[in-house]
């Protein structure tokens, strides 16, 4: 299967209001070029320096959004080629965003990451202190909290992951139930491969994925 086919197929699948999302980790200028051809609109990288070329070439007729552990030394350059953060879990991490933001006086819309499987080595932060964190996003002024995203524990089995989906998603609606000032809960990033179908039962409205439209990595 090529990777235009690969997208046309996911494209018809989702439903309605539901964004795709193509994870390129590894994957070529040429493989993300094919991809956009057939239809994809938002590019995810899990590394600065991997996006930087591509960002270069391809430009923003694409939304580019950072999915991987942003580390400190590197949002310099992220806050400059990134449309979107979907892994921010620290109150230190956005600090670091928005005092870059300033230098260049715009915006950077941010998805908080949810750790929904409370997985002590897992990034994210746990479902209980999403809340505070998000109040304090909201006082940044260059931060723009757009949703939530989460990745949840490993499981061969997609379904396993169900209750997690669901837990994000109830705290997502709980969330939006409070319309905290300059917080838009717009999105709700869950579900990969083996998982989107499950997410998108769940609630989803943007999936990650990688290997169903490019292919087995490591090839
Ligand atoms: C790699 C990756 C994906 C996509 O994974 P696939 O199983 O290849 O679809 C989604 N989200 C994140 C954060 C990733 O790193």
């Amino acid at each position: 299967m090529s990777i235009e086919s690969n997208v046309r197929r996911i494209l018809k699948e989702l439903p309605p209001g539901v964004l795709l999302e193509a994870a390129a980790k590894g994957r070529s200028l040429e493989e993300v070029r094919g991809a956009i051809r057939a239809g994809v609109g938002i590019i995810g990288e899990n590394y600065v320096q991997e996006a930087e070329p591509l960002v270069s070439a391809i430009g923003h007729t694409v939304k580019w959004h950072f999915i991987g552990h942003l580390q400190k030394n590197k949002v310099p350059q992220a806050v400059r080629i990134f449309d979107l953060v979907e892994s921010v879990d620290s109150q230190e991490l956005a600090r670091t965003v928005d005092h870059h933001c300033a230098r260049y006086e715009r915006e950077m819309a941010v998805l908080v990451e949810i750790n929904s499987g409370r997985e002590k080595q897992k990034s994210g932060v746990m479902p209980e202190k999403a809340e505070e964190l998000i109040r304090i996003l909201a006082t940044l002024r260059y931060i723009k909290v757009k949703g939530l995203m989460t990745l949840g524990p490993h499981f061969e089995d997609p379904e396993l992951l169900r209750p997690y989906f669901a837990a994000t998603r109830a705290l997502w609606e709980e969330l939006r139930s409070l319309s905290l000032e300059r917080v838009e809960l717009e999105y709700l990033s869950m579900g990969m491969t083996d998982s989107y179908r499950v997410a998108i039962e769940e609630g989803a409205n943007l999936v990650r994925i990688g290997t169903g439209i490019f292919g087995p990595r490591d090839k």
